[in-house]
């Protein structure tokens, strides 16, 4: 896809960019969501991470038609839900997903959780590559996936996954499975980038001093960590000047210090749900 003029983009292990800043909508509702993806549009977003689950597909689908922005100048994800996984209904899934949206394909797919007490996410992987076969989904890949996972993936599939999608914020880094997926060339994106607001970030010692520093909100600050971690975000907003404030980092920059120091506030703060207890 075009990545637009000044925003980082990352390459995908199918040759694919994808823009590293984009726009969630995890609890945005279907009525107000065609109009939060028009105003992230608007100020300059090109990537929208959706899924089954948000019930907002068609909304998504209802702005990018308004929008009038062509095709492939918008990176598009939506997930799989698990109620959907299994060799029998996980293309059904997908049809749905692309009617629902109005596009003919996703630019990433991605089994949104393991559930494996379900232990149907191989059988789904399986699927999800075919769908990349008939180029509906561009790029595929996985969620919420700990280590143990992506190792039954990798050996049962032919395809490495592009992405794992998971809880990541300066309160919580992940820096094992990172670690992991980096020599395979599965990127990390991140899901609650400013820990969903469920702690404060200026309880991150030395955060606000940082902050302070660059003239640049908390928030700022902790996204900027992201995007050099070389870590792929979607903050949630619906409002419009903080998809404007959000996507300003962009052009300012942590110095070596900064992030030495924000690597020492890793502190094992999940707020949300463990991968292993995700069996909806
Ligand atoms: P987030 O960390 O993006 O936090 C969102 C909260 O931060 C909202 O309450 C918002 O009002 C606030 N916020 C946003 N910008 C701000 C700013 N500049 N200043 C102050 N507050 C600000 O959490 P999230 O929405 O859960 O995660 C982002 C996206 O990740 C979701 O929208 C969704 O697309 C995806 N996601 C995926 C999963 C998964 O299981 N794969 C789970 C949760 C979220």
């Amino acid at each position: 896809m075009k990545i637009p003029t000044g925003q980082p983009a990352l390459t995908l292990n199918t040759g694919a960019q994808i823009p590293q800043m984009g726009i969630g909508v995890f609890k945005v509702e279907d009525a107000e969501c065609e109009r939060v993806v028009l105003d992230a549009l608007e100020v300059g977003y090109r990537h929208i991470d959706t899924a089954m689950i948000y019930l907002n597909e068609q909304a998504v689908g209802r702005a990018i038609a308004a929008s009038g922005i062509p095709r492939d100048e918008l990176f598009v994800t939506t997930k799989l839900w698990n109620s959907d996984q299994g060799s029998e209904t996980s293309a059904a899934a997908l049809d749905q997903s692309l009617e629902l949206l109005g596009v003919d394909y996703v630019d990433l797919y991605l089994i949104h959780w393991p559930a494996p007490l379900r232990d149907e996410y191989v059988a789904s992987w399986l699927v999800l590559e075919e769908l990349h076969h008939k180029g509906l989904a561009k790029a595929i890949g996985v969620s919420n996936f700990q280590q143990e996972h992506l190792e039954r993936v990798l050996e049962a599939g032919s395809i490495v996954p592009a992405i794992n999608q998971i809880e990541l914020h300066p309160g919580f880094q992940q820096r094992p499975l990172r670690a992991f997926q980096e020599p395979l060339g599965i990127l990390t994106e991140a899901w609650g980038p400013l820990g969903q607001g469920k702690y404060e970030l200026s309880e991150l010692p030395g955060l606000s001093d940082i902050a302070e520093a660059h003239g640049k909100s908390i928030q700022q600050i902790a996204l900027r960590w992201h995007l050099q971690e070389g870590v792929i975000i979607f903050p949630k907003t619906v409002r419009k000047e903080r998809m404007i404030e959000n996507l300003s980092v962009v052009d300012f920059e942590l110095n070596a210090d900064d992030i030495t120091a924000i690597a020492s506030m890793d502190a094992d703060r999940r707020v949300g749900t463990h991968p292993d207890d995700g069996n909806w």
